[in-house]
């Protein structure tokens, strides 16, 4: 890890869809001299959004995969017997089934199976409109180990992080699973971004209860507060015991939406959010610099 003359923030909801990528992509806009990450790799889409031109590719290796010489293998049928994750059919072994356990090898009397690394994703530093970096990676269909791709981007980005940068905001993944984890290695400030019903705050809670055990500052935006004003109150009563800043309760509203179906962000829809968005950046900043 460079010398931290920058601060990193990262977005997170308990779960999809709740706003998540129009609050990153709305902050980045806002925010001068950063890094644009996007960590959502399993549905990264801060790309759909964002004008950019892409700098370098890379491909992804997140694991080994098992293949069967046939010409050493005496079809004994062992490696399908005991294969857990039903990836060998007919001497076969099959690409996306296949989780690398080894244990195929380990039983095979005729030493006919190895391994290979196989390529399980793609990711890009692109460069931003005002010239800022942006990364993103996707993963291949069928392919898991996200929580290794979420740290391979971050890795690739702190390496080209120049001097002038200030901010790393980072798109988080959804949910409270590995590759959030690895998405928080090093993030000093959490946007939590949820909705007022009964599993946003049951969401809520597990993901505060994760920042505890990292000890990572957080702030709240309750979107869509209007469509369950009691359940909002709710989730304000519950962070303020816990130390946690409500960042904004922002309305429904369907421009959030039709932004991203037109490609854009939520601030170059519809400028009457630019208010709204510099607000939440301004009190990200006194939380973070005090
Ligand atoms: S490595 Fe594991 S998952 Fe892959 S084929 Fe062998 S036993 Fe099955
Ligand atoms: S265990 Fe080895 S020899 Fe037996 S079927 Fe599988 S690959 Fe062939």
């Amino acid at each position: 890890m460079p010398d931290k003359h920058y601060k990193q923030i990262v977005i997170l909801s308990g779960k999809g869809g709740t706003g998540k990528t129009t609050v990153a992509t709305a902050l980045s806009e806002i925010a001068e001299a950063k890094v644009v990450i996007d960590t959502d790799v399993d549905a990264a889409n801060m790309h759909l959004v964002f004008d950019y031109y892409i700098n370098s590719e890379y491909d992804y290796y997140g694991g080994k995969k098992a293949e069967i010489n046939p010409n050493k293998c005496s079809q004994c049928g062992m490696c399908e017997l005991v294969c857990r994750f039903d990836a060998i059919k007919e001497f076969k072994v099959s690409r996306t089934s296949c989780e690398g356990c080894g244990f195929c090898f380990r039983v095979c009397p005729d030493d006919a199976i190895s391994f290979y690394e196989s390529k399980s994703g793609v990711y890009s530093a692109c460069e931003l409109e005002d010239q800022s970096k942006f990364y993103y990676a996707q993963l291949l269909a069928g392919e898991g180990n996200s929580g290794k791709l979420v740290s391979e981007i971050k890795k690739k980005a702190y390496e080209q992080v120049k001097e002038n940068v200030k901010w790393i905001i980072i798109d988080g993944p959804p949910g409270i699973g590995c590759p959030v984890n690895a998405s928080l290695s090093g993030v000093d400030f959490v946007v939590i971004v949820t909705e007022p019903t009964q599993s946003g705050l049951h969401d809520l809670k597990r993901l505060i209860n994760l920042l505890e055990i990292f000890k990572i500052p957080s702030g709240v935006i309750i979107n869509k507060y209007d469509i369950n004003t009691d359940m909002s109150n709710s989730i304000e009563k519950f962070i303020r015991p816990e130390g946690i800043s409500l960042l904004a309760k922002i309305s429904f509203d369907k421009k959030f939406i039709k932004a991203i179906q037109n490609s854009k962000t939520i601030i170059e829809y519809d400028h009457a959010y630019i208010d709204t968005f510099k607000t939440i950046w301004n009190d990200i900043q006194k939380v973070i610099l005090n």
